[in-house]
C-alpha cells in the first residue's frame, strides 16, 4: 500500500497579512528597523511557498537586546511571586484569544496538521498557567539555626538575563517551555528562534508586547552559528538554554564555557520501545501509530526503536503495520483529518531519503513505507523497518522523521543492553504485563523519561529532559523553576 498526499481544492494560505507578525527583531517592547543586509526565506513546506522573509541577525543586533534585557532586569526581579504570576496568567489567556491564528501560522510555517498545531497551541497556554501558579507555591528549604547562634536564610533568586535558543519542530511550545520559567523565576531574556521557523515566537511578542515591560522579552531573529553564538559568548547574559541538535549543544557549552555562564541543554533523542512477550501487543501498536509518527517523527522523544521479544515480533509487526497504514498524509489545509504532515525543509527532507536510502542497501526492509510521497513539498510516507541488523545507522542515530525501526531479541539483559546502546538517553518505553518487570526494566533504562504501557505522554507537571547525549537540565515542571535561578544562603549572626 502506498501512502498519498491529501491536498486542499482550495489551496488558500493559512495565514496571510495581518496573521503574520512584523518580519523584525522585537527589542525592548518594540519591533525595531533593524540594519540586516541578508533576510531569511521562510518556507511553507506543504507548498514550497515563501510565506515570509526574516533578518539574519548580527552580533550588533544581540547587543541591543541583551542591553534592553538588562535594563529590565532589576523591575523585573523585584516583582513580588504574585505580580509576576498574574502577568504569566494575562499571558496565557492573550494567547488563548488568540489561538485561531498560532495554529495556523505554526502550521503554515512547519507544515504540521492543524490537530498537532492545535495541541502545541494548548500546551504552550498550560505551561504559562503551570508555570504561573507554581510560581508561587515555590518555598526554599527551611530556615533556621544550624551553627550556635546562626539563622540561615536560602533565597531563590534569578539569575540575570537569560538567552534561549529554540528549535523548528514545537517552534512555540519549546519557547514556551523556555520563556514561562525563566520569566517565572524572575528574569529578563533574549529569545533566538529557529531561522526556519520564527514566525510564531514573533507573534508571541507582538501578541504579548503590551502585557510586560518594555526588555523583559526580546527576540532576535537569525542564524545559530551568529546570533546563537553571540548569546551563548555574551558576558551579560547568566545563563543559556537551547533546545537542538547535539552539534548544536555542543557548539553552546563550549562558547559558554569561556563566561561559565550556566548550559541548560535539551537535546536529540532515539527512544527504545521495549516490547515483552506478555505485553498487549495491539494496546503497543495503536500507542506507536500516534507516538512514532506524530509530527512526522520530528519528534525528540519519538519511539522509533522498537526492541520486541522475537517470540512475538512477526505478530506485532503485523499490528503495527496495520496501525501505520491507517496515518493520513497531507497538507494542513486539507483539513482536520490529517495525521502526518511533511518534513519541515527540503535539506531535511534530503537527510531522511539519505537515511532511508542507505539503510536500503544495508538490507533494510521497508514493511510499509520507506519512500518519499510526491511534491510539492517534502513528503516521506510513513514507514517501518524490518530486517535491521544490530548496529545499523538507520537504528543508532536521529532520524527525525516518520521511521520506526523494529528489531528482536530474546531476553531482558539483552533488551536493556541494546535498549542502552545509543548516544542518547531522552527518553524510552517498556512495554509489560508483569509489574516486577516493568519496575526493574525502567529503572535500567538510561533515559529521563521511561513510560510503562505507554510512549509520548507528557504533562506540565512533570520534569523533561534527558541523559548522555540528550543533554542537561530539565524543562517544564518545578525543576525548570529551579534550573532558571539560583541559591543563596544568607547567614545571620545573632548572640548576643
Ligand atoms: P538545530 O540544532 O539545528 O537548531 C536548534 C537551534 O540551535 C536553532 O535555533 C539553531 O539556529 C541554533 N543553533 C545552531 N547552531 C548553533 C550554534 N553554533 N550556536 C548557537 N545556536 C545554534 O536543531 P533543529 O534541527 O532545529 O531541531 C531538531 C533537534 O532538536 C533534534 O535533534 C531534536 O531531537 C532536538 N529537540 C530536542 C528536544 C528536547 O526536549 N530534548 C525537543 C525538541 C527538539
Amino acid at each position: 500500500m502506498t501512502a498519498t498526499v491529501h491536498r486542499a481544492a482550495d489551496a488558500a494560505p493559512l495565514a496571510e497579512g495581518k496573521d503574520l507578525p512584523p518580519s523584525l527583531h522585537f527589542i525592548g517592547g518594540a519591533f525595531v528597523d533593524t540594519a540586516a543586509e541578508r533576510f531569511t526565506e521562510v518556507i511553507d513546506p506543504s507548498s514550497e511557498d515563501v510565506i515570509a522573509r526574516v533578518p539574519e541577525g548580527n552580533r550588533e543586533d544581540v547587543d541591543r537586546a541583551v542591553a534592553a534585557a538588562v535594563g529590565a532586569k532589576e523591575e523585573w526581579a523585584r516583582l513580588v511571586p504574585k505580580e509576576r504570576s498574574e502577568v504569566l496568567h494575562a499571558i496565557a489567556d492573550r494567547l488563548a484569544e488568540h489561538t485561531d491564528v498560532l495554529v495556523r501560522l505554526e502550521a503554515a510555517n512547519t507544515g504540521k496538521p492543524l490537530s498537532v498545531a492545535r495541541d502545541d497551541v494548548d500546551g504552550t497556554i498550560d505551561t504559562f498557567r503551570f508555570i504561573a501558579g507554581a510560581l508561587r507555591a515555590t518555598t526554599s528549604m527551611a530556615a533556621g539555626d544550624y551553627v550556635e547562634d546562626h539563622l540561615s536564610v536560602i533565597l531563590r533568586e534569578p539569575l540575570g538575563v537569560v538567552g534561549l535558543v529554540t528549535p523548528w519542530n514545537y517552534p512555540l511550545m519549546m519557547a514556551a517551555w523556555k520563556i514561562a520559567p525563566t520569566l517565572g523565576a524572575g528574569n529578563t531574556l533574549v529569545i533566538k528562534p529557529s531561522e526556519q521557523t520564527p514566525l510564531t515566537t514573533l507573534k508571541f511578542a507582538e501578541l504579548v508586547a503590551d502585557l510586560l515591560p518594555p526588555g523583559v522579552v526580546n527576540v532576535v531573529t537569525g542564524d545559530g552559528p551568529v546570533v546563537g553564538a553571540r548569546l551563548a559568548e555574551h558576558p551579560d547574559i547568566a545563563m543559556i538554554a537551547l533546545t537542538g541538535s547535539v552539534g548544536s549543544g555542543r557548539a553552546v557549552a563550549r562558547t559558554a564555557a569561556e563566561s561559565l555562564k550556566r548550559v541548560h541543554l535539551e537535546l536529540g533523542g532515539k527512544a527504545p520501545v521495549v516490547i515483552f512477550e506478555d505485553a498487549d501487543l495491539e494496546a503497543a501498536a495503536v500507542a506507536l501509530r500516534t507516538a512514532g509518527y506524530w509530527n512526522s517523527g520530528q519528534e525528540c522523544g519519538a519511539a522509533c526503536r522498537v526492541l520486541v521479544h522475537a517470540s512475538v515480533a512477526d505478530r506485532f509487526t503485523e499490528e503495527l503495520v496495520r496501525e501505520v497504514g491507517k496515518l493520513i498524509v497531507g497538507d494542513p489545509r486539507a483539513g482536520e483529518h490529517v495525521d502526518i504532515g511533511p518534513l519541515v525543509s527540503k535539506a531535511h527532507f534530503d537527510r531522511v531519503r539519505g537515511y532511508l536510502g542507505r539503510a536500503r542497501s544495508q538490507g533494510v526492509r521497508a514493511a510499509i513505507g520507506g519512500s518519499s510521497l510526491d511534491g510539492p513539498g517534502y513528503f516521506v510516507a510513513p514507514t517501518v523497518l524490518v530486517d535491521v541488523p544490530e548496529g545499523a545507522e538507520i537504528a543508532r542515530e536521529e532520524v527525525f522523521g516518520p521511521v520506526v525501526t523494529v528489531e528482536t531479541f530474546t531476553d531482558e539483559n539483552e533488551a536493556i543492553r541494546r535498549a542502552n546502546d545509543v548516544p542518547f538517553g531522552l527518553s524510552a518505553s517498556v512495554w509489560t504485563e508483569n509489574a516486577r518487570r516493568s519496575h526493574a526494566v525502567a529503572a535500567r533504562l538510561d533515559a529521563g523519561t521511561v513510560w510503562v504501557n505507554s510512549h509520548l505522554v507528557l504533562a506540565n507537571e512533570v520534569p523533561w529532559g534527558g541523559f548522555k547525549g540528550s543533554g542537561y537540565g530539565r524543562d517544564l515542571s518545578l525543576y525548570a523553576l529551579d534550573d532558571y535561578s539560583r541559591t543563596k544562603h544568607v547567614m545571620h549572626h545573632h548572640g548576643r
